[in-house]
């Protein structure tokens, strides 16, 4: 297949669906985890679940990047607006996660905060270049496939004498991630959250390659199968998952070969390696402290270190209490599990960071779901629920 539209043909799609159904033993179940939040947005917007049979079902996991940075990550994004007069820059979808104080980056702007949105690295480079009297962050999110921009990003301003920039930097690892959940007690001791396999990110499989997966297949006996974004591309790795299941093999799978290759991207691995290292511990959103799951900036580019720069020291801040992002994010509830799911919180008025990308799984599901018949609260009930 050469075009997009043929990834998303529906006959093709319902044909794999009869062949998931065919396949599956009826007499169990089968339940698969898609990490990352394009292949959840891909399931709510082509209607995937709707083409499995009802013993083959998908849990959300915790790749969306928005969705698992923490509150006290983007309250210190904006302390660095609004109290040190610093040109914050960020990618669209951050600017509204909702941190501290019923705050998000977008309502500190309209307080006076000089935060602007970016598509890249390079244009927060750009802001800084013009602006040699002003301090610019970049304030940076995002899993593998954001981390080599970024790593670029750094070394050029460094090579470039770019004083003035500064990165605030919060990419996280997808592999500590899985290990993470496996890990839980959810998974490992109570069993409510059982995971059969996992359905391997795209783009970040680009970047890292296959081979960080087969940690899972041999270590945690579960299979992997890495899958591009398209229906297809997601109906066909829970085909590969099914039968590896059927055939008792754990192993990984590359259904993306188009893309992706078993050592992955080694250039951009080499950059990254050169201008970061490993944290021993970062907090992620709904999975807590998570070790050695992201990523720092390298001692020999601490001057484009934004928490050396400010002395920045980060403080933990819960989520709000009607919110259930967390359990969403380690697959142990459902977005419309969430009591003010489509009501309180929407897209236009998220409560959680769940709600906000088109990647979260309540985004997706309020925009793709069946949720059409849920009453709407009046405006003054929105009032009550606030970060
Ligand atoms: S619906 Fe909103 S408040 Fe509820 S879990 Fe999702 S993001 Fe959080």
């Amino acid at each position: 297949m050469k075009y997009i539209d043929e990834f998303r043909d529906g006959d093709l799609a319902r044909q794999i669906g009869a062949r998931i159904a065919a396949e599956a033993h009826p007499d169990r179940s089968y339940s698969f985890m898609e990490f990352c939040g394009g292949h959840t947005h891909a399931i709510s917007r082509y209607g995937v679940l709707e083409l499995l049979p009802p013993n083959v079902r998908m849990i959300h996991g915790p790749g969306c990047p928005v969705c698992v940075l923490p509150i006290g990550r983007i309250d210190l994004a904006i302390r660095l607006a609004l109290e040190r007069g610093a040109i914050v820059c960020t990618y669209g979808d951050t600017m509204r996660v909702p941190a501290s104080d019923s705050l998000s980056l977008i309502k500190a702007k309209a307080r006076g905060g000089d935060i602007r949105m970016v598509y890249s690295a390079a244009d927060a480079m750009a802001i800084a270049r013009a602006n040699p009297q002003r301090e610019v962050v970049f304030f940076a999110i995002g899993f593998e496939t954001t981390t080599p921009p970024t790593a670029l990003a750094i070394r050029d301003a460094a090579r470039e004498g770019l004083s003035n920039f500064s990165v605030l930097c919060c990419h996280v690892l997808t592999p500590s991630a899985i290990t993470h959940i496996l890990e839980s007690p959810e998974v490992r001791q109570l069993g409510t959250v059982p995971i059969d396999g996992f359905i391997g990110p795209a783009h970040v499989s680009i970047v890292i390659g296959s081979a960080p997966y087969d940690h899972f297949a041999e270590e945690y006996r579960k299979p992997v199968v890495i899958a591009g974004f398209e229906p297809l591309d997601v109906m066909q790795a829970i085909l590969m998952l099914v039968r590896q299941v059927n055939e008792g093999r754990a192993h990984v799978e590359n259904e993306f070969t188009r893309a992706v290759t078993p050592e992955g991207n080694l250039k951009a691995q080499a950059l990254v390696s050169e201008v970061f290292e490993l944290r021993p511990s970062f907090e992620w959103r709904g999975l807590g402290e998570v070790p050695y799951s992201a990523l720092k900036i390298r001692e020999t580019f601490a001057a484009f270190d934004a928490e050396r720069r400010f002395d920045l020291s980060y403080t933990p801040v819960a989520d709000n209490k009607a919110c259930e992002c967390g359990a969403i994010l380690r697959g142990v509830k459902k977005p419309t599990d969430c009591k003010i799911f489509g009501t309180v919180c929407t897209p236009e008025n998220p409560v959680g960071s769940c709600m906000v990308s088109s990647e979260g799984a309540c985004a997706a599901h309020y925009t793709y779901g069946r949720f059409r018949d849920i009453p709407i609260v009046p405006a003054a009930a929105t009032e009550e629920v606030t970060p």
